[in-house]
């Protein structure tokens, strides 16, 4: 990143507006206004063919004839003419186009904002947009867009692909009270995208906490490793789910990979904590701006109601931090500044009886104590006490226990009262909110940040593979022309990079079958074995546990028969006779080639209701075999793996171990492989390992 350049665009020392205008209701005369408005302390540019003056500045007809430099310009003319104008900017050395107009690949002209954004990178110009409304900082004084208004004042910076969005939310931040510094307007991103945004905003001063509204990204491997790099929390808000994938998917994994599963994983790997809606997204991003992450599971509630202490239990759980009892240390000195009818577990409840005092003693106390990672402080508004009171309790508490590295939040329930002191408190960087579970919400966030933090996993290649086989395969199979690898084919693959797949002997003829049953010595499995048979069941193309030489010879017809009845003209080369695996549980692992993300390993129980149930989990591939132990928890029916009712426990740590080298070979192969799966693995015992027993590998079309 050209940090000078990117200063420029989003810290300019002074605009130009092109299209400006002096009439009313256009987005020329907003746009000046908007600067005006904000304070913008630098000079201003207005360009206008016909004015020679625009709202008091002295107007241009052209950005070449501004005396002074140019560090960005906004851009309000139509679509058609700003090549002409990116250009003259080119010439006169602006360092950013925030392209304002719209008309562009939204409207399904992408080859002028192809032509727009390679004009601009021969002059080495950075671009915003285009059809966005473009940029708003508090610090800057700089509202260079047609947002009516800068937002109100505060830490986060708020980064949005829809600017009608972005609009709205700069209103909203009066009345939700959650400060922003900065709002950018991205749009179609056909230059800066969320990932270039996101590593200029972790350098910037003025910003605490990035928040994104997402509808679809490109290059989403880059902007995960931005977000990893960065020393600021990220929250985001994806809206939309694409049907990419889903629609003409020739595996399982493929109609199983809606994007929102693909995006939940994807964040998730490089940290970036999620908002459910636009409400969450504002209550997160206030706790985050204001508050430091949460490193360990411990939180404490402090209330003075059980009712609100009881719900906040509850939301504890339902997101992911469920509340421990207090040490007895902490109970013993909390119970001081409580009736006896109290509770010191947790809630800690100090009844309804509680005032200002024993708010701030409780709170000082178990903020500074070890065991506590972070605090939720609940309030109901009662007869005795005033909530402003309680509210500089709880400010006096934090600033005199000294902590700074844990979080807390608050809420109080009642009238006007407890709104003003709420505000009092966000004032005074303390969250708060009118319900508890949202207040429970907000650190939740901030936990998930830490957690997520913590568990970056760094994958370590098994440099056991031999990818050269592997792909010696694939390039026989497309040597032979347009098909996809039989499973003898796709068995080679997954051998070459050490899963353990059952043995397997080809055979064209019965007599051959009959032999390779011989050989493996035990109950056998026969396949169909046909490039143009992915789905071998369907046919009627497998049998299991055949024993004895006529029961193979039986087998070995029945399926060739059934094959040729299923599908006349197919190219059956025979079958495959397959050791009879142990008994185990069925799951599936499959990978995706997103067009976001890449290659991606998916996780699921297997068997014929994988499509159904969709309980399935998806990583960015490679994944390291800790962060594949992680994936087998995430399932629904994850129990099943861990021994429910009875049963023995399944080798999980196996199967992690067969999930990485899986997720290894399919992205050191994304080149070559569109889908594949292996459904089902067999998973075993602990300690007996599992068994691949079929594989399947569509290759991408040339
Ligand atoms: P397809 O998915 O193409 O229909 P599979 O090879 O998955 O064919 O076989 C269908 C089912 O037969 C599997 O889901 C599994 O339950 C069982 N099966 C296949 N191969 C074996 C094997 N080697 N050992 C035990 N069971 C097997
Ligand atoms: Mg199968």
């Amino acid at each position: 990143m050209d940090l000078e350049v990117m200063n420029g665009l989003l810290r300019p020392k002074s605009v130009a507006v092109i299209g400006a205008s002096n009439t009313e209701g256009k987005i020329g005369y907003s746009v000046i206004r908007s600067l005006i408005e904000g304070g913008y302390e630098g000079p201003v540019y207005p360009i206008n063919l016909k004015s020679d003056e625009i709202q008091g500045f002295k107007a241009y007809k052209s950005v070449l004839e501004v005396p002074g430099e140019i560090d960005a310009a906004a851009i309000v003319v139509p679509a058609r003419f700003v090549p002409q104008v990116t250009k003259e900017c080119g010439e006169k050395g602006v360092k950013g186009l925030i392209i304002i107009a719209s008309g562009f690949s939204e409207m399904g002209h992408s080859d002028l904002e192809k032509e727009v954004t390679d004009i601009a990178r021969t002059y080495g110009m950075r671009v915003l947009g285009p059809n966005i409304v473009g940029i708003l900082s508090n610090s800057d004084k700089c509202n260079a867009s047609f947002a009516p208004c800068l937002p109100l004042p505060g830490k986060a910076a708020l980064v949005s692909q829809s600017g009608a969005l972005l609009i709205a939310m700069a209103a909203s931040t009066y009345t939700r009270r959650v400060g922003f510094d900065r709002m950018i307007s991205i749009g179609n991103m056909s230059d800066v995208n969320f990932a270039d945004v996101v590593s200029w905003l972790d350098q910037d001063e003025a910003t605490g906490c990035i928040s994104l509204y997402i509808e679809g990204m490109k290059d989403g491997r880059r902007f995960m490793e931005n977000v990893r790099k960065a020393n600021k929390p990220v929250i985001a808000l994806k809206s939309g789910s694409s049907k990419h994938g889903a629609a003409a998917a020739a595996s399982h994994t493929g109609s199983l990979a809606g994007s929102g599963k693909v995006y939940d994983a994807a964040f998730e790997q490089a940290g970036v904590v999620q908002a459910r809606d636009l409400t969450n997204l504002f209550d997160r991003t206030l706790a985050m701006s204001l508050q430091p992450p949460m490193q360990g599971e411990n939180l404490l509630i402090v209330t003075n109601g059980g009712g609100v202490g009881v719900l906040a239990t509850d939301s504890a759980e339902r997101y992911g931090i469920p509340l421990r009892f207090a040490p007895e240390d902490v109970q013993a000195e909390l119970r001081k500044y409580m009736p006896e009818f109290g509770s010191a577990r947790n809630p800690v409840d100090l009844t309804g009886m509680a005032g200002r005092d024993w708010y701030q003693v409780s709170v000082q106390y178990s903020f500074a104590h070890d065991w506590v990672d972070g605090l939720v402080v609940l309030y109901c508004e009662t007869a005795m006490t005033d909530p402003q009171d309680i509210a500089e309790g709880i400010k006096a508490a934090v600033d005199g226990s000294g902590v700074t590295d844990k979080p807390i939040a608050v809420s109080f329930v009642g009238g006007e009262r407890s709104e003003a002191a709420m505000r009092w408190l966000v004032e005074h960087g303390i969250p708060a909110y009118n319900e508890p579970d949202t207040a429970v919400n907000a650190i939740a966030a901030l936990r998930e940040y830490a957690r997520d933090q913590d568990t970056a996993q760094s994958f370590v290649r098994n440099e056991d593979v031999d990818e050269a086989a592997a792909r010696a395969v694939i390039a026989k199979v497309r040597s032979e022309g347009d098909r996809d690898l039989t499973e003898w084919e796709a068995r080679a693959v997954f051998k070459a990079y050490g899963l353990p797949v059952a043995r397997m002997r080809l055979a064209a003829t019965e007599d051959e079958a009959a032999t390779a049953a011989a050989e493996l010595d035990g109950p056998v499995v026969l396949k169909i074995l046909s490039p143009d048979i992915l789905h071998k069941s369907d046919a009627g193309g497998v049998k299991v546990n055949i024993q004895g030489e006529a029961a193979v010879r039986v087998a070995f017809r029945e399926i060739i028969a059934n094959a040729k009845s299923y599908r006349p003209d197919a190219d059956i080369r025979g079958v495959v006779v397959q050791d009879l695996a142990k008994k185990g549980t069925e799951v599936i692992l499959g990978s995706v080639n997103d067009a976001t993300f890449g290659p991606m390993v998916m996780f699921g129980l297997g068997g014929i209701f994988v499509e159904i149930l969709k309980d399935v989990t998806f990583r960015v591939a490679p994944i390291s075999a800790k962060n594949a132990l992680r994936m087998l928890s995430e399932i629904s029916s994850a129990p099943i793996l861990e021994g429910a009712r009875g049963e023995a426990p399944s080798d999980r740590k196996a199967l992690a171990e067969a999930l990485s080298r899986y997720s290894q070979m399919i992205y050191d192969l994304r080149d070559e492989v569109k889908e594949s799966d292996a459904n089902p693995v067999l998973v075993h015992e602990e300690g007996e390992g599992v068994c691949v027993v079929d594989t399947r590998i569509i290759l991408k079309k040339r």
